[in-house]
């Protein structure tokens, strides 16, 4: 642990090696930005009974000590689904539109206050500004649109009864009552209080098991739902071990909502599924870039230098595997190097870096493994390829292996930090065949001057999310659209119709008028098998579905 400021580190006091430069700092500190009164506040939030142990988190950028938080106990874990389960059923019998305006509100707030949480998720996760701003993004779209369209995806809909006028048949959807809902220290404003969002708006409360190291965030995102209308009960927050704690949420979870490794994923699954209560799960990629050979190549450079270093690639739907036409291969790996060389890294709490730190020695472990292990084994190194102590204890360079091959574990297994590997192909078969030759299959990014031939190439992916010429922000801003992973990435999706009605249970309500369906007015059940047979038959033939 080093005392260094963010400051001291942005701008390169501490001498900096060539390639990347250093971007320049905020002039704040991690430590003044996120004070012990901030954090004691926030930490209050925790819910923990008795005398709980205490765990304490470290801010990436700089090694300083961020937090000391309660940790929660399967017990606590317990007594918050309690106060959850009461608070729930007044919230649930407020009119749609009464809860969608506490998402308007939130989505307001958020943006006049978004500051205050850029630093939390800066000071937590050790991304650029940039990168934490797309979480404020992303959740002020979901807000929005849950906001103005839940009473929509919620209202009870009408449908064909099973005799035609005589049956009154409608859909309503019911709230599951408490959801568990289990997120990853990744992008923490957007998976922890993003994917609430839609939950409450249908009626439920949550239990949040964010990752310890970034439970300010949930915390801080709560303390702002809360101001803007939410009852305080009706979203808790547990923090502790994942393996200890986490199988306690599912167990209590009317549903589970789980945003996170596909190892852990399968556990959860697992679990839910024996207690017979539904699950999504978000989970890993080994996302594709395809640059076919029409494609302009300065964007494509520009969108793969997005597509695979944001948030230090510590991002699901982030380009691990870059597949280009052979025929434009050099000229954008040109490109795309030199933008990469170039790119500006920093830990300062302000705008101005393009690449942030990893999160933890884990994930720098992880990233100089893959990295060591494929350049052992052949690969070339055509940008970055080392860790950047310098800047901060888990900088590691954006990076461009060349020459992967199969045997190398940075072929298929999720890197989930700064590097990508490039292959060339010959043929759009070619391309589709390699891009699908993984169980995952979460995003995918195509690029061409031909938006048609982009789209008939996405039809052709297996990934729940592709984008024609851009990296993932196009898929994932889309809110009305549903968002989530195929084959090992997942089950499920957020956004959308299927992002609010997974929180929901349907109801169907049928109305029965004038006449039973069974044998009446005098006749046997042969007489009524044989008029019903010619109902059936006028029915099709009306195309009455
Ligand atoms: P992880 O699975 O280790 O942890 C995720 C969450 O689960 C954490 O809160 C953790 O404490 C908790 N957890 C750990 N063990 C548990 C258990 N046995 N039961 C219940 N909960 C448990 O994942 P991670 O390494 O923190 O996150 C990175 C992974 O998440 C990557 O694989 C990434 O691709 C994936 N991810 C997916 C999406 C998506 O939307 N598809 C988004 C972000 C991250």
């Amino acid at each position: 642990m080093s005392d260094l400021t963010a400051d001291a580190v942005a701008t390169g006091h501490l001498g900096n090696p060539a390639g990347n430069p250093a971007a320049p700092g905020g002039g704040r500190t991690v430590a003044s930005a996120v004070p012990p009164a901030l954090v004691a506040r926030l930490a209050a939030g925790i819910t923990v009974t008795g005398e709980p142990g205490v765990v304490e988190t470290v801010a990436p950028l700089t090694g300083e000590r961020l937090a000391s938080l309660a940790q929660s106990t399967p017990a606590d874990v317990e007594a918050a689904f309690l106060l959850a389960r009461r608070a729930q059923p007044a919230w649930a019998a407020l009119p749609v539109r009464r809860r969608a305006a506490v998402l308007l509100r939130f989505h307001d707030l958020l943006i006049k206050r978004q500051d205050e949480v850029l630093d939390l998720v800066q000071a937590e996760t050790g991304k650029a500004r940039l990168h934490a701003f797309e979480e404020v993004m992303a959740v002020a779209m979901a807000a929005r649109h849950y906001g103005r369209a839940a009473h929509g995806y919620l209202r009870d809909k009408r449908h064909g009864g099973a005799l035609p006028v005589l049956t009154h048949a409608i859909e309503a959807r019911r709230p599951k009552g408490v959801i568990g809902h289990i997120s990853p220290w990744n992008y923490p404003l957007e998976l922890s209080v993003g994917d609430a969002l839609p939950a409450f708006v249908a009626g439920n409360a949550v239990v949040n098991k964010p990752d310890t190291q970034t439970a300010l965030t949930a915390l801080w995102a709560r303390e702002l739902l809360v101001e803007a209308g939410l009852p305080a009960d009706l979203w808790q927050i547990v923090v502790g071990d994942g393996p200890v704690i986490g199988p306690a949420v599912v167990e209590h979870a009317d549903y589970v909502s789980f945003t996170g490794s596909t190892r852990t994923g399968r556990d959860v699954a697992q679990r839910a599924a024996a207690r017979l209560v539904g699950a999504s799960l978000e989970l890993g990629g080994k996302n594709a870039m395809l640059v076919l050979a029409d494609a302009d190549l300065d964007r494509a450079a520009a969108g793969a230098v997005r597509a695979c270093f944001s948030s230090a690639g510590q991002l699901c739907i982030s380009v691990e595997r870059l597949m280009v036409h052979r025929s434009v291969a050099d000229a954008f790996l040109e490109k795309f190097a030199e933008r990469t060389r170039n790119l500006r890294l920093g830990g300062g709490l302000a705008y101005g870096a393009d690449m942030g730190s990893l999160v933890s020695a884990r994930q720098l472990d992880a990233t100089t493994r893959h990295v060591d292990e494929a350049v052992k084994a052949g690969a070339t190194v055509l940008a970055g390829g080392r860790a950047r102590p310098d800047l901060g204890p888990f900088f590691y360079e954006p990076t461009i292996l060349d020459g992967v091959t199969p045997e190398m574990a940075v072929c298929a297994e999720e890197t989930f930090g700064p590097v990508v590997s490039v292959y060339r192909f010959d043929t759009e078969d070619q391309a589709v065949a390699a891009a699908n030759a993984t169980p995952y299959g979460l995003n995918s990014s195509v690029w061409t001057r031909d938006p048609r031939r982009g789209r008939a190439v996405a039809a052709r992916l297996r990934t729940g999310t592709v984008n024609v010429n851009e990296a993932y922000g196009a898929a994932y801003g889309s809110v009305a659209s549903p968002m989530g992973g195929m084959g090992d990435s997942g089950l499920g999706r957020r956004h959308g119709a299927e992002g609010i009605l997974r929180f929901t249970e349907a109801q169907t309500i049928a109305t029965q008028r004038l006449i039973p369906i069974a044998p009446s007015f005098g006749l046997d059940d042969r007489q009524f098998a044989s008029v019903m047979t010619g109902g059936l038959r006028v029915l099709k033939a009306l195309r009455i579905k």
